[in-house]
């Protein structure tokens, strides 16, 4: 009898790793390094804790697969070792094992992206001036040579500025009617990317078409963003301080 299937789905940033300067105070030579730089430098790197999970998953036969926002270029730079499959760009690029990009989940996207661009497209120009006289900046970024999401940074990630313009994203999606698209943010950006074509989505199509039989499948992440995939899984696993965490100790949820 062969050994039932057990699947971790993790995001990466903030979930299994981040930068240093989310780590205040910690022994430097405690970390794993875990990502490198453009430049080849280490970047990001797991606590203990972190190391340590990713052990105990490995050591129990867990097939853990990356289930991030990063592109194929920044996916390179992590150096952690993921052997299976690797969903990146929020969700619209699969990676097979042997590192073939999967042809058809990318038609799917292409089919589906297509629709939205006119509704992207309207989102990004009507922020184009509001971000310039904020000093932001607004980068679009392709899966499948197609737009797929917009990008909104400040240089110093200044709070009150990405907080402007979130809410003027977000009126302007519901005055218009665009139920196609979401906004997504983090502490230093904010994006708008497709509603219902995503980091879920992609894990339903993998578990779907890869991973019928297994017996148990866990949900890694820190993030709203994260919370559809994590919610399809049996179990949800998410850090103490990050942003889904800290959103539900802020929520004051009435008991029943
Ligand atoms: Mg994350």
């Amino acid at each position: 009898m062969s050994t039932p299937a057990i699947v971790a789905f993790a995001d990466l940033d903030d979930t299994l790793f981040q930068t240093l300067r989310k780590l205040p105070g910690i022994d430097p030579h405690m970390l794993t390094p875990a990502t490198v730089n453009t430049r080849g430098e280490a970047h990001s790197f797991c606590t203990p804790a972190q190391a340590e999970l990713l052990r105990l998953l490995d050591c129990g036969g867990v097939t853990v697969i990356p289930v991030t926002g990063r592109d194929l270029a920044a996916m390179a730079r992590v150096t952690l070792p993921f052997l299976s499959w690797r969903i990146v760009d929020h969700g619209l690029t699969m990676v097979a094992p042997g590192g073939e990009i999967d042809a058809a989940w990318a038609e799917q996207v292409r089919e589906r992206l297509h629709d939205l661009q006119d509704a992207l497209t309207a989102a990004t120009a009507h922020l184009e001036a509001h971000a310039a006289r904020l000093g932001c900046r607004l980068t679009r970024h392709h899966a499948h040579d197609l737009p797929f999401m917009t990008v909104l940074k400040h240089p110093e990630a200044q709070a009150e500025a990405l907080e402007e313009l979130q809410l003027r994203w977000e009126a302007f999606l519901t005055d218009q009617g665009l139920e196609s698209l979401k906004i997504i943010a983090n502490a230093n950006n904010v994006s708008v990317l497709p509603r219902s074509l995503g980091k879920a989505e992609a894990v339903q199509h993998l578990r779907q078409h890869h991973f019928a039989d297994a017996v148990l499948t866990l949900g890694l992440g820190d993030s709203l963003s994260d919370l559809a995939f994590m919610s399809a899984c049996d179990f949800a696993i998410t850090p103490p301080r990050g942003q889904l965490l800290r959103a539900v100790n802020a929520a004051n949820l009435p008991q029943r």
